[in-house]
């Protein structure tokens, strides 16, 4: 994990937030590359779940949250975690973290046994809405995305005119007071989440869950995450939120330990049901065949980004060996990201910086591959040491431009460029107009 979290610092993936005055606990900010790598991920989840279906619309909800919709939801009541003080060290944990030696519960930080009782701490970021400090200004930064799909229900459906079964999804920024962010971006206070609410007849529960679990496990296949480390928890009655009749937690195997990827529970009506009880609004659906009139379940698929974006980072770290200049085997760090999620797509290189008419043809192929795909133009130093950069950031494909190129050494291969491929470094010269479909072609 180590290698990973400096990895992501040096090369611009990920970085502490305030670094410079002395960080923000639990808060990252995305660096060039890994704003990139987030995009992409973002993108690829909306086109497979909103774009690629007639069944699923978007919507882009605030972020900041009338308190009314999270009392009914029953965050302001229940959104809690068990906390507990030592009175040693100062230190406030988490009860369910606490360490325990022949029994007795002991601080994980300074190993003192004098504990607090545990008490329950709410996990909602408070803010203020307006001028005056009265209650009645109490505003949330919402903890978790979903809430104002359900409070916008009725709104969507008599915009969008679906039938059942059907979902609305969101992406965007969630907040929780976590009591103690750790292991790198997977416990954050800020973070976001790609929710999507899907809303079906109650007897279609159960098998929609399956169904939603299904696709998820090959979403994370396709983002190039390998099957061998995701596992799927059939997460026990006893633990699962009262209201839900089976929740399955996909899993990943992060160098932590295994922890949650995504949850995707079957919540019944439980929360339209709640917001009916709390506005007196109806939020209920009328089937036209069966002139029925109640209130649709719904089954959640909800995933983190940046929890994906870690385990697309720590699935990508590998390192093999690459000869140097010389020739001499050296180890090289290789991230192994899926083309689809790659920040830089290809790299273009001029063999020589002090060439001229490298220099210019290589620009002529950045301009030509801009509009497809993000590419990144490097001339400086030694074409292997080029190489092994882009090799470090998971960069899938490098074409340089060399003599050949420039009709040097025979006219067959004027206008032809080596295209390499980052995990066999293997090189193949191929035409540069047909760059524009090939690079392409190998991403989708
Ligand atoms: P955990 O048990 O790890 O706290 P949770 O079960 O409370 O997670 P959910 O409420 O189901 O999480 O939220 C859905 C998803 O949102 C999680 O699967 C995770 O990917 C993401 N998520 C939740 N809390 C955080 C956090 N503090 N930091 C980053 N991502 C988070």
């Amino acid at each position: 994990m180590e290698k990973i979290v400096s990895l992501c610092k040096r090369r611009g993936f990920i970085f502490q937030s305030s670094e410079i005055y002395g960080g923000l606990n639990g808060v990252w900010d995305y660096g060039p590359l890994g704003t990139e790598l987030k995009n992409n991920l973002k993108q690829y989840w909306w086109q497979v779940m909103v774009r690629e279906r007639d069944d699923v619309v978007g919507l882009d909800g605030a972020i900041l949250t009338h308190p009314a919709v999270l009392k009914a939801s029953g965050h302001v009541d229940t959104f809690t975690d068990p906390m507990v003080d030592c009175r040693t060290c100062k230190a406030r944990l988490r009860a369910d973290q606490l360490a325990e030696k022949n029994g007795v519960r002991q601080c994980p930080n300074c190993g003192g046994k004098d504990l607090t009782e545990a008490r329950p701490f709410n996990l909602m970021f408070q803010t203020q809405m307006g001028a005056s400090a009265d209650p009645a200004s109490i505003a949330y930064l919402r903890p978790e995305t979903a809430q104002s799909i359900f409070v916008q229900f009725k709104n969507v459906l008599d915009v969008s005119r679906k039938k059942l079964p059907f979902g609305i999804a969101q992406i965007g920024k969630a907040f929780r007071n976590e009591i103690n962010p750790r292991n790198f971006t997977f416990r954050s206070r800020e973070f976001e989440q790609m929710e999507l609410e899907y809303f079906c007849r109650p007897e279609q529960g159960m098998d929609l869950l399956a169904y939603w679990l299904k696709e998820r496990i090959r979403f994370y296949e396709e983002i190039g995450i390998s099957r061998k480390r995701l596992h799927v928890l059939d997460v026990p009655e006893t633990e699962r939120a009262f209201y839900s009749k089976g929740t399955f937690d996909i899993e990943y195997e992060f160098p932590f330990g295994r922890q949650e990827l995504e949850g995707v529970a079957y919540r019944t009506d439980y929360d339209l049901q709640q917001h009916i009880k709390a506005s007196g609004k109806p939020l209920d659906y009328f089937d036209e065949e069966t002139k029925e009139r109640f209130v649709p379940h719904v089954v959640e698929p909800s995933a983190g980004v940046d929890r994906t974006v870690l385990a697309l980072i720590c699935d990508a770290y590998d390192e093999d060996s690459a000869p140097d200049e010389k020739g001499k085997m050296e180890t090289r760090i290789v991230m192994r990201f899926h083309p689809r999620v790659a920040p830089i797509k290809c790299a273009i290189f001029p063999l020589l910086r002090n060439k001229e008419a490298l220099v210019a043809k290589a620009r002529e192929v950045q301009a030509l591959l801009r509009p497809h795909i993000n590419v990144f133009y490097d001339e400086g130093g030694a074409i292997g040491r080029r190489y092994r950069r882009q090799d470090e950031i998971g960069t899938p494909f490098g074409v340089t431009i060399d003599f050949e190129t420039l009709g040097e050494k025979g006219e067959e291969l004027r206008d032809t460029v080596t295209l390499r491929d980052r995990d066999s470094m293997k090189q193949e010269r191929v035409a540069i107009k047909d760059l524009p479909q090939l690079i392409p072609s190998k991403i989708r």
